[in-house]
């Protein structure tokens, strides 16, 4: 009977050791071998296991009596992809992605990826026209008096480049990097939504994107370099009424056929459209536009449907509709409907060229993730930055029951909240923004990073617009916040909604792109035949087997040993070495997860978007985690930001449990729920929400002016003129913490009586009077308070708000556009 246990005992630890370190097919055979020779040498079960054996160790044993069998039922129960699915799963490229899926992250390989830098060039640009621009901007005169950015502010774009940080110097571009690029559009988002989105937009997916991967050397050399200097205003169209997130649905339409153009007849297409939410579109000069071709003729093609195409169309065709404006949500970027209707053009207005009819939803799918990986991300940083550095000093300045508000629980509960979120959202932007640099095309992080920075964005500025109080609601020139709260929900809409993205997007091509097997598997079964589609199918189905059982038993393994044993990088910091444990098992668990919700819920999953979504959320936190750590050990482990990274990392690992909770919970085969479950937690669910007294440090960094802060907020624009909202509102922070001794002696003279404060009289004036305070010192409080009275001031209008006053002027002075 101890023979038996002690035998069992042995037979377990042998299987969770070949399974934890993916031992080959080989090394459990032997290990098979040496198990059946502890009981018998009887030829009979030796010959059985030697046919077994033989079967699953030839490859061509194998597939012919396992893997062949298991390939037909995959190609039956596989759904056909469309041409868009395909080439949407297709864009882009994985990186540390492809780590986490694998439920082993190499965080040597991640901490050896230098940090991102920029060029002396890149921040003297930052330092002079970015700075100079932000400088320019008044966003209550944008927003409110303009509605627009004033002519001289479109100008100064245009002249200094700003719309062609993309377009390479031979073309008369600026060929920032990518990080560069991102810290112009963060740095604009401190200041001014409409400036950050007017420059953002011609950098991201559009002509100019579109036309440096496909466009024809004749159509690069006549448009880069016009829209490099701004004398083009590019807008890309795509989005119609019918067709929002279900883009590739797009109604709008070409004909091939012949027609006059410039006096010649030509092979051409006439075009049909109608677009909205287009940004930049009521001004813009060139018209990026996408619709279906047809070629009911065949005068260019076979096929009389040839799919989606992408042309640049010169506004002032005539038969384009272009001008009006959406008004969404208080922002003034330009931001319109256009339409046509049998508008002829040549082919060459096709981007690439003729050739290129029919592959636009490819060459859109190729473009998107760099832009994707740097727009949405970057200005949701950049707002957060400005709700960090502000809410944080107006949370010193404002003072109730006598006491700074930021000093008070719920507010400092609060502002850690948006102080953390600020670390993790830069640690993600750089760390996006690098990856492209190192020329990939995230598709699966750039989606990551866009759900959840602009998520995160959103839950900061309501905790902001919470802490701020009556002052962030009444909107005026003295409100700084305002109308960030409404900006808000348009990032969250815009280049893919973010349910949209959360419970179709990041799953669901990452399941396929960033998984070490699923996408060979699919081209074996999809697009391979014969010998070779079953060699490549055995290959990866059994080394998937494999992936599915060691993640499985490590995920247990480290459950039960509370992450010990789980991987960390050899040199990372060695206070981040549990944080590193702790992603490493959830990585494993979450691979585990995934493949078991593959395998479970089948082609379904793809409808229980409830599951998926939650999926995401596991693999959003691992990238986030990861984005942090790295920040950490790229900025020299500054001890001193250990607060934000202790609440943050707490907090994610946290929100990875209860979505993993969640899916095992609402998991559709119960039996199966038992068994992860039992697998993912075997001691119970173990990771904690991050404890109240780091939410407090972090909290300290920003209510305090010093390194940390200045850290936390670096690449944000701060303007130093007092007459500013917030320029005043940093002094007053100054001011404040530096007369805080003052304060406290004013506060001692009256409670110990001596001094006693006059209504109507300076409190500074009564304490100086009773020799309390110095001369100087009360000219120091009294410009502090003269500050504190500025930033509390809340602006007030006229009872019609001046529109009277408005319609007088506007009668003699026309509306002034740029041109
Ligand atoms: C200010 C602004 C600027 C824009 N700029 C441009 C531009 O320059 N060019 C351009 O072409 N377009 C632009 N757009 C369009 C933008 O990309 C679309 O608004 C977006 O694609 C969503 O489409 P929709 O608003 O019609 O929402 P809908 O598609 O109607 O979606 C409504 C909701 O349903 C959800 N949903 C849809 N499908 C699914 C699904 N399968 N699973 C789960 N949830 C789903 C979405 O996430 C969303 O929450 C802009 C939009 C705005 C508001």
């Amino acid at each position: 009977m101890t023979t038996i246990f002690a035998f069992i005992v042995v037979a377990v630890a042998v299987f969770l050791l070949l399974a934890y370190f993916s031992a080959p097919l080989v090394a459990w055979t032997v290990a098979a071998a040496a198990g059946l020779a502890y009981f018998t040498f009887n030829p009979l079960a030796w010959g059985v296991f030697v046919v077994i054996a033989a079967s699953l160790n030839i490859p061509f044993v194998r597939r012919k009596v396992f893997t062949d069998h298991v390939l037909a039922i995959y190609r039956r129960i596989l759904p056909d992809m469309t041409q868009t699915e395909k080439d949407a799963i297709d864009a882009g490229t994985v990186w540390w992605d492809a780590d986490l899926f694998s439920g082993k992250p190499d965080w040597d390989k991640l901490l050896a990826v230098p940090a991102p830098r920029l060029s002396a060039e890149e921040q003297a640009f930052l330092d002079g026209p970015v700075e100079e621009l932000c400088a320019m901007c008044n966003d209550w005169q944008i927003t409110h008096e303009h509605q627009d950015l004033p002519p001289h502010i479109w100008q100064f774009i245009k002249d200094k480049g700003f719309l062609g940080m993309i377009i390479p110097k031979r073309y008369g571009g600026l060929e920032f990097s990518a990080l560069a690029h991102s810290a112009v559009v963060m740095k604009l988002s401190t200041r001014s939504g409409a400036a950050a989105i007017s420059v953002m937009v011609p950098n991201s997916l559009g002509p100019a994107e579109l036309l440096l991967h496909y466009g024809t050397d004749e159509q690069k050399n006549h448009y880069l370099p016009r829209l490099a200097k701004g004398l083009e205003v590019p807008c890309f169209a795509l989005t119609s009424p019918e067709a929002g997130s279900d883009a590739a649905s797009i109604p709008d339409y070409g004909i091939v056929c012949k027609g006059t153009w410039q006096g010649k007849e030509v092979l051409g297409m006439r075009v049909t459209w109608d677009k909205r939410y287009i940004t930049l579109g009521p001004i813009a000069t060139l018209l990026g536009l996408a619709f279906k071709l047809y070629d009911p003729d065949k005068l260019i093609s076979e096929k009389t449907d040839l799919g989606i195409t992408c042309a640049l169309v010169p506004t002032n065709t005539p038969g384009v509709n272009i001008g009006r404006r959406h008004f969404p949500l208080n922002q003034v970027f330009q931001n319109g409907p256009n339409s046509g209707k049998d508008v002829f053009m040549p082919l060459e207005w096709i981007i690439g060229g003729p050739e290129y009819a029919g592959k636009g939803w490819m060459m859109l799918m190729g473009c998107l993730a760099a832009g994707r990986a740097i727009s949405l991300p970057t200005s949701s940083t950049g707002g957060v930055k400005a709700l960090t550095r502000f809410t944080g000093a107006y949370a010193r300045v404002r003072s109730q029951f006598k006491t700074p508000i930021g000093k008070l629980e719920g507010v400092e509960e609060a502002l850690g909240r948006i102080a953390c979120n600020c670390y993790v959202m830069d640690a993600t932007r750089v760390m996006t923004a690098g990856a492209v640099d190192l020329g990939e095309k995230p598709a699966v992080l750039s989606a990551i990073a866009k759900y959840h920075m602009t998520e995160r964005a959103r839950s900061s500025v309501n905790d902001a617009m919470d802490i701020v109080g009556g002052k962030g609601i009444c909107l005026g020139p003295n409100n700084w916040i305002g109308r960030g709260y409404q900006m808000a929900p348009i990032a969250i809409t815009v280049e893919g909604a973010n349910i949209l993205t959360r419970t179709l997007i990041i799953f669901g091509q990452g399941a396929i792109r960033c998984h070490p097997y699923v996408l060979r598997e699919m081209r074996a079964a999809k697009e391979m035949q014969g010998a070779q589609a079953a060699r490549e199918f055995d290959d990866a189905f059994t080394s998937h087997i494999g992936h599915v059982l060691s993640n499985g038993v490590r995920a247990w393994v480290h459950g039960i040993t509370s992450s010990y044993l789980a991987p960390t990088p050899n040199n990372g910091a060695p206070e981040l070495m549990h944080y590193y444990r702790f992603t490493s098992r959830l990585s494993a668990a979450f691979a585990f997860l995934a493949d078991m919700s593959m395998m479970g819920i089948g082609g379904a999953l793809k409808r229980k978007e409830k599951i998926s979504g939650r999926l995401a959320d596991v693999l959003s936190m691992l990238y986030l985690i990861s984005a942090t750590l790295k920040r950490y050990e790229d900025q020299g482990r500054i001890k001193e930001d250990l607060p934000l990274i202790r609440w943050a990392v707490r907090d994610m690992t946290y929100h990875a449990q209860e979505a993993i909770d969640g899916i095992l919970s609402n998991f559709p085969l119960k039996w199966m729920a038992t068994l992860l479950r039992f697998t993912i937690f075997p001691a119970g669910m173990s990771f904690r929400p991050p404890l109240d007294a780091r939410n407090r440090d972090a909290a300290q960094l920003v209510l305090v002016p010093g390194a940390a802060r200045e850290r936390l907020t670096a690449g944000m624009y701060v303007s130093k003129s007092e007459s500013d909202a917030t320029g005043m509102l940093e002094a007053a922070f100054l001011a404040t913490v530096a007369c805080e001794p003052i304060d406290e002696k004013i506060r001692k003279g009256l409670k110990k009586g001596k001094m006693v404060a006059r209504p109507g009289a300076e409190l500074g004036v009564i304490a100086l009077e009773n020799n309390l305070i110095t001369a100087e010192e009360l000219t120091q409080w009294q410009r502090k308070e003269a500050l504190r009275k500025g930033v509390i001031k809340v602006d007030d209008f006229p009872q019609d708000f001046g529109r009277a006053q408005a319609l007088d002027a506007d009668a003699t002075r026309p509306f002034v556009r740029a041109a």
